[in-house]
């Protein structure tokens, strides 16, 4: 029943220039399949390997750190190949873009605090925007590979419908320290499309 590596949606070089085909690639190939091999490991045998990783995450402080650390990295992933695509970018329309500026104001000054909890987040994490249960959206970030869906303080909890990686993993080879750059360039790729479909479930 082990958990699987999904395949990307596009080609490894199919964000460049905003994220490198070599980012992609190891990010895939090694980090990814990393977590999703060290979580397979982790439950092999238990009554996990029968469950839904979303059923696992919700009660994720009955687990040890592996099944955290592992788990959350192998859901986060999966999220964020899907909500990024070749022909992204641009701004959201319809009950998103709503959600967004009667949230936040405006589409700018969402960009403007999710840019701020991916930037300030000390050491390794990620940067969530997330619909909550009266449909108006949160924006939050997350130490190491932990995430909203986790029964665990200091997120915005809710349903995830964008996340950003900002593991430096995510894009030291393109762009070393300058976090704000690799920040700024995701927003070419964002699948709004995608980011529409989570927030309409
Ligand atoms: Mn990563």
């Amino acid at each position: 029943m082990a958990f699987k590596l999904p395949d990307l949606p596009y080609a490894y070089n199919a964000l460049e220039p905003n994220i490198d085909a070599r980012t992609m690639e190891i990010h895939h190939t090694k980090h990814h399949k990393a977590y999703t091999d060290n979580l397979n490991k982790a439950i092999e045998g238990k009554p996990e390997d029968n469950m839904s990783i979303e059923d696992i995450l919700k009660n994720i402080t009955n687990y040890p750190p592996v099944i955290r650390n592992n788990g959350g990295g192998y859901w986060n992933h999966c999220m964020f190949w899907e909500i990024m695509t070749p022909n992204g970018g641009g701004a959201p329309s319809g009950a998103v873009a709503d959600a967004i500026n009667s949230s936040f104001g405006s589409f700018y000054k969402m960009k403007e605090e999710f840019n701020a909890a991916g930037t300030t987040r000390f050491g390794s994490g990620w940067a969530w925007l997330c619909k909550q249960a009266d449909g108006s959206l949160k924006i939050c970030s997350t130490p190491n590979q932990d995430n909203p869906l986790m029964n665990i303080e200091g997120s915005c909890g809710g349903t995830p419908i964008l996340c950003l990686d900002v593991w430096e993993h995510a894009y030291y080879l393109n762009y070393q320290n300058r976090r704000p750059d690799y920040i700024a360039a995701f927003w070419n790729v964002v699948n709004w499309e995608e980011v529409a479909k989570r927030f309409g479930k």
